[in-house]
C-alpha cells in the first residue's frame, strides 16, 4: 500500500489529523494507495511556508527561475515512465497515451513558461515631452492552485510553471482522487533545486482543504479547473476577499460536420473527441451535429468505427479507451444513460459494460456508447456527462447548428467541420465559446488564450493572458517635464 503525503516547505509528512482517504486503480478496482484527507491545520501550515518563501523566490532573477523550471521539466522527462504509470494507475487513462502526451506536455509546460519569462519585453509609451510610463508585472504572493483528476498532472502543471515562473509561490491542491502524480512532483521539484516552500502541496477533499484555501486571507489568487457548480463555490468564497480568479470549468461541447466535410477526416477525429480518455475531457465533443445530407453516410462509418475501439486493461499497449476514474462516476455515467431513455433518446451503440479479463473484472469500464433522437432541450444533451457517451443530432441548414450549439449553459470549445473556408470563418464567430477549433480537435499550442464562456468559466490563461494573471500588473509614470 502507498502512503501519500503532503508536501510542505519541501518536506513529505503525514496531515496532522492522521486522516486519510482510499485511493483505487479503476481499472481493476484495487484499493492501492491512501491520500491524506487533509484540514485547515495542514492548508495553513502550506500557506505560511508558502509566504515565507515569497520573500526570496519573488526577488530571485528571471534567468535563475527559468533555469530551475527547465530543470523541473528534464527530471520530469527522465522520469516519464514512472509518471506515466502513476498517471494511469490512479486515473485509469492508456499508459501509451500518459507517455505520449500527457507527461510530455506537463513537462512542456515548464519549458515553455522558461522561455517566456527570459524573452518578455516591457511596454513602454511616452507623452510626447510630457512623461514616459512603462508597465512592469510583479509577482502577487501564494496563489492557491486547485486541480480536478482528469489530466492530474497536465493541469497541475499548466497552473504551476506560469504561477512560479512569475515569482509566485503556490499551494496546490490536486484532486483527492488521482493524487499520485502531483505526490511524486514533490522530489521532482527538491531535486530540481526549487527552493523549499515554494511549492506546497496539499491532497484532501474540496469541502474541507480546497474551501480552506479558497477563504484564506493570505491566499491572493486562485486558479480552479474542475466542474462548474464547484466553480461558483469558489467565486462566492473567493469574493468577500477580492482574490484574483480564473475558473476554467465544465463543457458539453458542439462538434459540427457539415454536408461538405472530409468525411472520413471527421470520423477520424470525431471518435477522438468523443471518446479519447473515456470522455473524460472537459474539451470533448460531447454533443455531435451532423448535416442531414450525410448523416446516414457519417454515422454508418462512426458507428462501425466506434465499436471496434479496444476497452480494456489502460497498460496494453493496443488499448483505446481504458476506465473511466471512480466507482461513483461510473454510477453517475450509467444514471444518465438511463436518463437518455427516459427521454426517448435512443442508444445506438453500447450503453452496457464491455467484456473484461479476470483482471479487469472489478475495474470502472463503460462501452463507447452514442445516444441519438434526444431533443434540443433535452437534459442529456444540455447537462455534461463527462464519459464515453456522446450525443448526436441531424441539422438541416447550418444556422440551425449554430443556434443549436448556443443554447447551451457552456461555451468551452466548439469543432466545425467544412471544406468551406467563408463557411468556417462565419460559423467560428458566431459559436458562443473560448475555442472553436477548424477540422480539427484539441489542438493545443501554449501560446494562445485558453478558457471559457458562459458556465465554462472566467477569465483566460495560456500564454500572455498566464502572465498576465498570475502578477500584478503596475504602471509606472516617470515625468519629463522640467
Ligand atoms: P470538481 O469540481 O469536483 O473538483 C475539482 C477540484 O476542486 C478537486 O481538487 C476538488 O477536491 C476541489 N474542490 C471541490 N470542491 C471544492 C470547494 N468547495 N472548494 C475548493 N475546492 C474544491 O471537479 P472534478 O470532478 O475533479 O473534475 C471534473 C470537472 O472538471 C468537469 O466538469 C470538467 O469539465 C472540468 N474540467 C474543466 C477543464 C477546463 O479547462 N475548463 C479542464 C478539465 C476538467
Amino acid at each position: 500500500m502507498i502512503k501519500i503525503q503532503n508536501f510542505i516547505g519541501g518536506e513529505y509528512q503525514d496531515p496532522k489529523n492522521g486522516r486519510f482517504l482510499p485511493v483505487y486503480n479503476p481499472a481493476t478496482g484495487e484499493h492501492y494507495a491512501d491520500c491524506p484527507d487533509s484540514d485547515a491545520m495542514d492548508v495553513v501550515q502550506a500557506i505560511q511556508a508558502g509566504s515565507q518563501a515569497f520573500k526570496a523566490w519573488s526577488k530571485t532573477p528571471v534567468a535563475k527561475r527559468a533555469q530551475i523550471l527547465n530543470k523541473i521539466a528534464d527530471l520530469m522527462d527522465e522520469r516519464a515512465e514512472e509518471l506515466a504509470a502513476a498517471e494511469t494507475m490512479d486515473q485509469g487513462k492508456p499508459k501509451w497515451l500518459s507517455l505520449k502526451a500527457e507527461i510530455p506536455r506537463a513537462a512542456s509546460n515548464f519549458r515553455f513558461f522558461a522561455a517566456k519569462i527570459l524573452t518578455e519585453e516591457n511596454k513602454s509609451s511616452t507623452m510626447d515631452d510630457q512623461a514616459i510610463n512603462y508597465a512592469i508585472r510583479q509577482p502577487i504572493g501564494v496563489c492557491g492552485l486547485i486541480s480536478p483528476w482528469n489530466l492530474p498532472l497536465v493541469l497541475f502543471t499548466w497552473k504551476l510553471a506560469p504561477c512560479l515562473a512569475m515569482g509566485n509561490t503556490a499551494v496546490c491542491k490536486p484532486s483527492e482522487v488521482t493524487p499520485m502524480t502531483a505526490y511524486l512532483m514533490g522530489n521532482i521539484l527538491n531535486d530540481a533545486g526549487l527552493p523549499k516552500g515554494v511549492c506546497n502541496i496539499i491532497f484532501g477533499r474540496g469541502p474541507e482543504a480546497g474551501e480552506t484555501l479558497v477563504s484564506h486571507p493570505g491566499v491572493p489568487l486562485i486558479s480552479f479547473t474542475g466542474g462548474t457548480k464547484t466553480g461558483l463555490a469558489i467565486q462566492n468564497a473567493a469574493a468577500p476577499h477580492y482574490k484574483k480568479v480564473s475558473l476554467e470549468l465544465g463543457g458539453k461541447n458542439a462538434n459540427i460536420i457539415f454536408k461538405d466535410a472530409d468525411i472520413k477526416k471527421a470520423v477520424e477525429i470525431s471518435l477522438r473527441a468523443s471518446f479519447q480518455n473515456s470522455g473524460q475531457i472537459c474539451l470533448c465533443g460531447s454533443r455531435l451535429m451532423v448535416q442531414q445530407d450525410i448523416y446516414e453516410e457519417f454515422m454508418t462509418e462512426f458507428k462501425k468505427q466506434a465499436s471496434d475501439l479496444k476497452v480494456g486493461d489502460p497498460t496494453e499497449d493496443n488499448t483505446f479507451m481504458g476506465p473511466v476514474v471512480s466507482k461513483e462516476h461510473k454510477e453517475k455515467i450509467m444514471a444518465a444513460i438511463e436518463q437518455a431513455k427516459k427521454e426517448n433518446g435512443k442508444i445506438t451503440l453500447g450503453g452496457g459494460e464491455p467484456q473484461l479479463s479476470e483482471k479487469n473484472k472489478n475495474g470502472y469500464f463503460i462501452e463507447p456508447t452514442i445516444i441519438e433522437d434526444l431533443t434540443n432541450c433535452s437534459e442529456l444533451w444540455q447537462e455534461e456527462i463527462f464519459g464515453p457517451v456522446v450525443t448526436v443530432m441531424p441539422f438541416k441548414y447550418p444556422a440551425d447548428a449554430v443556434k443549436w450549439a448556443n443554447t447551451s449553459p457552456y461555451g468551452l470549445s466548439c469543432s466545425i467541420f467544412t471544406k468551406d473556408i467563408k463557411r468556417a470563418h462565419k460559423v467560428a464567430a458566431e459559436i458562443e465559446a473560448g475555442t472553436v477549433w477548424v477540422n480539427t480537435w484539441m489542438k493545443r499550442d501554449l501560446r494562445v488564450p485558453f478558457g471559457g464562456m458562459k458556465g465554462s468559466g472566467v477569465g483566460r490563461e495560456g500564454g500572455d493572458n498566464s502572465l498576465n494573471f498570475y502578477s500584478e500588473t503596475k504602471n509606472i509614470c516617470i515625468s519629463l517635464e522640467k
